[in-house]
């Protein structure tokens, strides 16, 4: 299967009034300015999941002007959900999460374009879902898709700003191949055991608004120290850790003798 192209970052640099005053504290920053504000807008991103981690991106994604965003989640709301899913209203319930959360964020800022994907990420449609994208962000709840996810964008060389929450801890790492990053699973080689955690709604809030500000760097084409180390957060200390990460050898996915052949990755 043909790998498909990364999308280009095509940036018509002229700004709206109405664009100029809605983020006009983006254009502010030196590192944003209209051109920076200009290549948001053109910046298409996949975000998998619309729970807790999602919800804090997806917010601050919409918010800071990334022009389309496509939504990928299978579930509906549940009330448990409400402890931390912020996207995500009482009237809500019983809807496709990607239902909720493209209204929310489009009341936020309609000149987000959001496209919507009501389905678990399966081999046979993840090409579908993610070509053309410049950033795929994942904020799922499952090994299976978290894999998946790594692997296709790895083979795809597409960056991937991973973020994962358990009970009050958190972790946040990116794989750009470009930049050389280690993959995935120089990281995590096979999936672990799934187990259903307790997890405190503002820890996914945390590490969501920082998976934000990565993919917004990665957008603007800023420098980002996690495309080769492991942030983790321990909200009980109140501590951050960054930790180095570097390509496994072993490693199934890029190691010297991979097992995991294009073919499984791309179909
Ligand atoms: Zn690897």
């Amino acid at each position: 299967m043909e790998v498909p192209p990364q999308g280009e970052l095509l940036v018509n640099a002229t700004l709206s009034d109405e664009e100029r005053r809605r983020y006009s504290r983006n254009l502010l920053l030196p590192e944003i300015g209209e051109a920076g504000q200009a290549r948001l807008r053109s910046g298409r991103v996949v975000v998998v999941g619309a729970g807790g981690l999602g919800s804090a991106v997806l917010y601050y994604l919409a918010a800071a002007g990334v022009g389309h965003i496509g939504i990928v989640d299978s579930d509906a709301v549940e009330l448990s959900n409400l402890q931390r899913q912020i996207l995500h209203r009482v009237a809500d319930l019983g809807r496709p999460k990607v239902d909720s959360a493209r209204d929310a964020i489009t009341s936020l800022n309609p000149h987000c374009r959001v496209e919507t994907f009501a389905v678990r990420l399966a081999a046979a449609d993840i090409g579908a879902i993610l070509k053309e994208c410049h950033a795929v962000l994942d904020a799922s709840d499952n090994f299976q898709t978290r894999f998946l996810v790594a692997d296709y964008c790895w083979q795809a060389k597409i960056p991937l700003v991973s973020a994962a929450v358990a009970e009050f801890s958190g972790q946040l790492f990116v794989v750009d191949p470009a930049q050389g990053s280690p993959c995935y699973r120089c990281l995590l080689p096979e999936p672990p055991k799934e187990r259903e955690l307790g997890i405190l709604g503002a820890v996914a809030g945390v590490m969501g608004c920082l998976q934000a500000i990565e993919t917004l760097k990665l957008l603007l084409g800023l420098a980002s120290d996690l495309v080769h180390r492991l942030l983790t957060f321990d909200a009980l200390a109140c501590r951050f850790h960054k930790m180095a990460r570097s390509r496994a050898a072993d490693c199934p996915l890029c190691g010297d003798n991979p097992i995991i052949g294009r073919q499984a990755a791309l179909t």
